[in-house]
């Protein structure tokens, strides 16, 4: 017995009611029986011209990539784009989705957390003047079809066998690395090429593209050409942390993310830092977190004590981080390497400061270390 939608064979998951035997892992996404056809829906497949409008020029190393990219689809369905924090991955696609809108074929791009579904959308739209790019998302669902759809791969259920391109961004981020469901979902998802896009790929990937079912494109160096900020690493006791910390940031004048690994320790350090500096916090229980974090953008305070949640997906210029407790399980090397990948993402502010303060070297600060300097090496620089 098999799920037709999440590939399920696990018997302890199968229920029965009075129409079948039905699914209970991907119930989430409404109940689908054993027997069950899985029908696509109807998606508008129109060839759409359009020019791709950026303000900035694509640097050597970006059309190398995408180049790279084009070529390797004559021989693979599935194309890995490793790039570094900052490196521009999402300019890579951009020919790629042209190309196919103009062929009439449907594109999704796809990505995990909700919050960078609006952001990218919005970066899409503008790159694609005159195509109607949609969001599909919480709080989005009411449009699900349009020249170009942007969705969290949770929404990606709504679509089975409907992309022939569908790019995967950040593939390796939670909730959708290791949840078989998602996957499963991606992959009935697309019906031809697949882009999968980070800065932080797990060892199945690197497996995928070593075994040949997968293209591999890296690209290291940050269109300023300047090299990702290597962290400097403070071995102390927890309270000396702090203090180190406070030091560095009255030091370095300047926007500041501090990451802490749990909600409890943001919310205790706001409440007492917020009487002597302006700072704010945010975790998965901050409400208001586009709004805080547009006026963190326009320097209305200084400081985000924050837990992991920042760790992808934002861009502030000129700031500065630093992880406090960095030993702590919850920061594996990809989370590590992404919270410094914060740093020196602008044009205009291409270099700052990254320090972890921890008890204990632990392997994935390690391994973090090692893989910012690996990609240094191999990128270009000035
Ligand atoms: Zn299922």
């Amino acid at each position: 017995m098999k799920c037709p939608r999440c590939k399920n064979e696990n018997k302890l998951y199968f229920y029965e009611d009075t129409k079948g035997i039905y699914c209970r892992k991907c119930i989430r996404f409404g109940k689908v029986y054993v027997n069950q056809h899985i029908v696509s829906p109807q998606v508008y497949k129109p060839k759409i011209q359009t020019k791709i409008h950026l303000d900035y020029e694509l640097s050597d190393v970006q059309k190398d990539a995408i180049q790279k990219v084009e070529l390797l689809y004559e021989h693979h369905n599935k194309v890995l784009v490793y790039a570094a924090c900052g490196a521009g991955k999402t300019e890579i696609t951009l020919q790629q989705i042209q190309q196919h809108l103009k062929d009439g074929k449907k594109v999704g791009y796809a990505i995990a957390r909700r919050q960078v579904v609006i952001e990218l959308a919005e970066r899409l739209a503008q790159a694609f003047p005159g195509v109607n790019v949609i969001k599909v998302c919480g709080g989005y669902t009411n449009v699900i079809d349009g020249d170009l759809i942007v969705c969290t791969t949770h929404q990606l259920y709504r679509y089975h066998k409907c992309f022939d391109l569908l790019v995967l961004d950040e593939m390796d981020a939670f909730p959708f690395a290791n949840n078989e469901v998602l996957q499963q979902l991606a992959i009935n998802a697309c019906c031809g090429k697949m882009l999968l896009l980070s800065a932080t790929p797990e060892a199945q990937h690197f497996q995928e593209v070593k075994d040949g079912y997968m293209g591999q494109v890296s690209i290291f160096e940050r269109p300023h050409k300047h090299p990702l900020i290597k962290p400097k690493i403070f071995r102390l006791p927890s309270i000396l942390q702090y203090v180190f910390c406070f030091l560095c940031v009255m030091r370095h004048k300047g926007k500041w993310i501090i990451f802490l690994p749990k909600i409890s320790q943001v919310e205790l350090l706001e409440k007492i830092c917020r009487r002597f500096i302006r700072c704010r916090s945010i975790s998965s229980m901050t409400t208001d977190k586009d709004e805080l974090m547009a006026q963190f953008n326009n320097g209305d305070f200084q400081i985000v004590f924050a837990t992991t949640i920042l760790e992808r997906g934002i861009t502030i210029k000129g700031v500065h981080v630093a992880i406090l407790h960095g030993e702590h399980v919850v920061y594996t090397k990809a989370s590590l390497i992404q919270m410094i990948g914060r740093v020196g993402r602008k044009f205009d502010a291409p270099t700052g400061y990254a320090y972890i303060f921890c008890k204990r070297k632990t392997k994935e600060i390690e391994a973090c270390k090692k893989e910012i300097i690996m990609m240094n090496k191999k990128a270009k620089h000035v």
